[in-house]
């Protein structure tokens, strides 16, 4: 497919505007001293390239997707008709207090669904993503424990199914990565736990369900634990979705947590952005929370600061109408709806789990959340087939591939969250494409290894692309 800079022409689609007929009076700013390469082109040529860019695409509006982990799932068109209100889009951030009284009303209102349905005491909205989230919770429990006296407390442990995101984070907040392992039934094995912790222990992350979709009983026990300990427990929230509305964080032990609104609360995402990662705390955190937040002072609205705030994690209140979405959707569930969320994600996971467990080798024998992790390593050994292959020849049913050889501590890993958008005759359909695979690996292996055949590119080179990514056209 030819590159927009290869489909244009000097001169045309330069009609929109008649030329100038006013004298040109320009400030002394620095001015570019060419004219930018831009693609000359027709309005129609346009609309042609990107749509025909985006047939060669799979979206969550093209068919299954059921990367798991990502929740991507139908997002009602309702919050985006929401969220393109003027009154939401046509504000500034700048803007004094008591002429945007409509948009903090929305992100106050947003903070007490929130605290309900977490069991938190406070919410900042600045995190513009989880990962930024994860960051924006560790520096308020180091704030916590600089605050004390207790700077020796220098390692956050992470359990070896974790996220790679939390890792990351606990070193780019200046911490020691201490990894508690799993059992053989994908929770923390609670011995090895327990030599980890000491005084050197800031503080526990965790995500429950986990990132093997298992939710881990044993939670009161651990999060009691860290607490004896003196350290602080940060709940990943990404995998809210398969517990909302049942359980509340808060309730079980968790001190600081971060949401993805974009995986659990609506907002199309993938692809880089626009995200949302709201970070919750107790009481006893509030006092270091970043950023600005509008309180009323005297009857006037003002912005106000945190006592001991740590500063700024972005500009302002992050992604202001992805917030907007989450109320919008949040509003439209209301209090009976949000628990069916959780009860229809858990039950689609465990529908295609139990309809594949007979071919399909499953990790843990037991019933999953949001999502079930297949251990394909048998068909490696025996058939030459493996997880990878598995996923491409999903591509010729019109299936986005699962998450491939995550989590680390499954041997040829695919994870598959159909999450709760989906109908059952998706599902039976999704079945029946992973069982004709299963077929073709037993009958013509090669088949298997040589697919996708139908898409518009076969295999890439996915590392030449993450190393070398060409991301610039560069002119003759
Ligand atoms: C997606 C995810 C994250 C990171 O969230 P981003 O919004 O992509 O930065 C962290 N932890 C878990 C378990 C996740 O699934």
């Amino acid at each position: 497919m030819k590159l927009v800079f290869e489909r244009s022409v000097p001169g045309r689609g330069q009609d929109i505007f008649s030329p100038c007929d006013v004298p040109v009076s320009l400030p002394s700013v620095p001015l570019r001293a060419e004219e930018p390469k831009l693609p000359e082109i027709s309005e129609n040529e346009l609309v042609r390239h990107y749509t025909k860019l985006a047939k060669r695409a799979h979206g969550v509006n093209d068919g299954f997707y059921p990367l798991g982990s990502c929740t991507m799932k139908h997002n009602p068109k309702i919050n985006e008709r929401v969220a393109a209100l003027p009154g939401f889009t046509n504000v500034h951030p700048l803007q004094p207090a008591e002429t945007v009284t409509g948009c903090t009303e929305v992100l106050d209102t947003l903070e007490d669904y929130l605290c309900e349905i977490t069991g938190m005491d406070a919410i900042t909205f600045q995190p513009a993503a989880g990962a930024q989230g994860e960051f924006t919770g560790l520096l308020l429990i180091k704030s916590y424990h600089h605050d004390r006296g207790d700077d020796q407390r220098n390692e956050i442990i992470i359990p070896d199914s974790a996220h790679g995101t939390n890792p990351a984070s606990a070193t780019m907040a200046g911490y020691k990565t201490i990894v508690t392992k799993s059992n053989e039934d994908g929770m923390i094995d609670l011995e090895d736990l327990k030599s980890k912790l000491s005084d050197k222990t800031a503080g526990l992350m965790l995500t429950n369900p986990n990132t093997v979709g298992i939710f881990d009983t044993n939670i009161f026990e651990i999060t009691r634990l860290v607490h004896e300990a003196g350290g602080l427990c940060y709940y990943d929230g990404a995998n809210l979705k398969a517990v909302i509305g049942l359980v509340r964080p808060g309730d079980i032990g968790f001190d600081v947590i971060h949401l993805n609104l974009h995986k659990t609360f609506s907002t199309p995402h993938g692809g880089g952005g626009p995200g949302s990662g709201p970070v919750g705390c107790k009481d006893f955190l509030k006092e270091f929370m970043p950023g600005l937040r509008v309180r009323e002072v005297e009857g006037k609205p003002v912005y106000t600061r945190a006592p001991k705030s740590y500063g700024n994690m972005t500009g302002f209140y992050g992604n202001f109408l992805v917030n907007v979405r989450a109320l919008a959707y949040i509003a439209f569930n209301g209090r009976e709806g949000i628990p069916m969320l959780a009860k229809n994600a858990v039950l689609n996971a465990n529908y295609m789990m139990e309809k594949l467990k007979d071919i399909y080798p499953m990790a843990y024998n037991r019933t999953c959340m949001h999502e079930f992790v297949m251990g394909l390593g048998k068909f490696e050994k025996e058939n030459h087939v493996s997880a990878l292959d598995i996923a491409k020849a999903l591509l010729d049913f019109g299936i986005h591939p699962p998450t491939m050889y995550f989590p680390l501590i499954v041997d040829e890993a695919l994870m598959i969250e159909p999450t709760e958008t989906e109908c059952k005759e998706v599902l039976d359909e999704a079945i029946e494409a992973f069982r004709k695979i299963y077929e073709t690996m037993l009958a013509a292996p090669s088949q298997v290894v040589q697919s996708p055949v139908s898409t518009p590119v076969r295999r890439l080179d996915e590392v030449k692309a993450a190393r070398e990514p060409v991301l610039r056209y560069t002119f003759e």
